[in-house]
């Protein structure tokens, strides 16, 4: 039975590599019917930032990757928090020790402080743990004194000398360490919290989890766990691993980082992040106007295609094409643009039923109340294929709402004449719309009665009905203000 887990660190936004993280486990987990948990790994007090795992239950929520197991929604694996399972793991972190796995190390801050600054390099390991004061160097009943007496301490992985890590990655295949490379990181901390090394192999051993899947950037720890997995016994039950490709700045070089957003001019995060402690806030696609079936589709081809030329995908389709097969190795650049496109094309397919809600938001945002949903409807039905990002509703479709406040008339002006606004005053007073077709046969024939081309008249009555040169058919927008409301909007506009 599949399990797999997402397992942020609250620690403030979550950039859009930790979506897709948590999309490709979801849709793994979809996709055989497995069990996808959201296990918050808060083990790091000075990292912990409030507000960051209500924010992230919040980002699923609204991508639509709802966890299974989850803090608000336990299973039989609980607690989901890593904080509130402090008390199960000092028990392996002793349990190494006896086997010669780990040690307890004495050394205090400022002891650790003067190596490192006597060894820019320094790393706690095999060079130099025997020039530490450890349980390795001492003698045991200097370690049994330090422990009665309550001396601070951590535990710390004993990496082995000259041997090398094997394990087999979903997405790399045969991957390699060595561990001469490898340091003695801790396990078990001062305030008796694990860190996250030791946490997330106890965690993913209680919770059955059969794949785990992470970013690229926890390759480097992956010894440590396979080592941590093979020393407590427990190597049958260690789960796949797969370690998804890096999301790219948009020129590929480098990683997009969570600071790239305000730099390139684009979000990184999923949903606007608010600092707690400044107030900063730091945007997001949602807030920017992406619908989250956009987001979630754009998020899903950051390193993985099903083969086809398909670019747009429905969750469910996801859910049933998706495979671990299809992750490419190398890292996927973002591309901004080509992220619009997708919204772009969801806006287009998403039904005006579907879209009503987001459109009504972003119109009272502005400042405009909607009350007539049919009407809005329609308005939307009109507009959508010319929106890109939700905000856009506000542009294309303010003017149905609310007569212009500015013409461009620069685009106007230069050729109007009093015979043109003769004509817009008898057009007024003889206006009868009736359907679209009908409403530009009676246009056309009464600028063609007065001599002029009607061609020379569209672009003023669009101005005088829009307040610029945009918008779906001028007869279209006439109908669905009404015969009044034109007529108002003509006198408005020429005097
Ligand atoms: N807590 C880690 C993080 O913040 C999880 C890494 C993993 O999935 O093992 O991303």
């Amino acid at each position: 039975k599949v399990r797999v887990r997402f397992a942020p660190s609250p620690t403030g936004g979550l950039h859009l590599g930790g979506v897709r993280t948590a999309l490709f486990n979801y849709l793994f987990a979809r996709k055989h019917n497995g069990t996808f948990v959201l296990r918050v790994e808060d083990t790091d007090q000075n990292r912990f930032v409030e507000g960051a795992e209500e924010y992230i239950v919040n980002c699923l929520d609204w991508c639509g990757i709802t966890p299974d197991e989850s803090p608000n929604k336990p299973g039989a694996y609980g607690p989901y928090r890593q904080s509130e399972r402090k008390s199960s793991y000092r028990k392996f972190a002793e349990q190494l020790i006896s086997d010669g796995y780990a040690y307890y190390a004495f050394d205090t801050p400022e002891e650790l402080d003067v190596k490192r600054k006597e060894f820019p390099n320094f790393q706690y390991g095999q060079a130099t743990r025997m020039q530490m004061r450890n349980s390795l160097t001492l003698t045991l009943s200097e370690v049994e004194d330090l422990l009665a007496a309550k001396t601070p301490h951590v535990i710390r992985i004993k990496v082995p000398e000259d041997e090398i890590v094997h394990f087999s990655d979903l997405i790399r295949g045969d991957v390699s360490f060595e561990t001469a490379i490898v340091d003695d990181k801790v396990l078990l901390k001062a305030d008796g919290m694990p860190t996250y090394h030791l946490a997330v192999v106890v965690d993913d051993k209680a919770m059955e989890i059969t794949h785990a899947f992470r970013g690229e950037e926890w390759l480097p720890s992956a010894p440590v766990h396979i080592l941590l997995w093979k020393y407590l016994g427990w190597e049958t039950d260690m789960p796949q691993w797969a370690h998804l490709p890096l999301i790219l700045k948009p020129d590929g070089h480098g990683k997009l980082s969570k600071r790239d957003g305000d730099r390139l001019g684009f979000p990184v995060y999923a949903m606007n992040w608010i600092d707690p402690k400044t107030g900063d806030v730091t945007k997001g696609f949602k807030e920017m106007g992406f619908l989250p079936e956009a987001f979630v589709n754009i998020l899903a081809l950051l390193g993985w295609n099903d083969g086809t030329e398909q670019e747009i995908f429905t969750l469910v389709e996801l859910e049933e094409r998706f495979s671990m097969e299809r992750i490419s190795k190398a890292g996927a650049k973002f591309d901004f643009e080509k992220a619009k496109w997708y919204n772009h094309e969801w806006i287009k397919q998403t039904s005006v039923e579907n879209l009503r809600v987001s459109v009504k938001n972003e119109l009272q945002k502005a400042g405009i109340e909607v009350n007539d949903d049919r009407r809005l409807d329609t308005v939307i039905d009109l507009i959508k294929d010319r929106c890109t990002l939700l905000p856009d509703f506000v542009v294309q479709s303010g003017y149905f709402f609310t007569s212009p406040a500015v013409y461009d008339s620069a685009s106007v002006k230069p050729k109007w004449t009093v015979e043109k606004a003769a004509f817009f005053e008898t057009y007024a007073e003889n206006i009868n719309l009736g359907n679209a077709i009908e409403a530009e046969a009676a246009f056309k024939a009464l600028a063609e009665e007065k001599g002029f081309k009607p061609g020379e008249l569209m672009l003023p009555f669009r101005v005088m009905l829009v307040g610029g040169k945009f918008g779906p058919g001028v007869f279209d927008i006439a109908i669905l203000l009404g015969t009044e409301e034109t007529k108002s909007r003509i006198a408005k506009a020429i005097t």
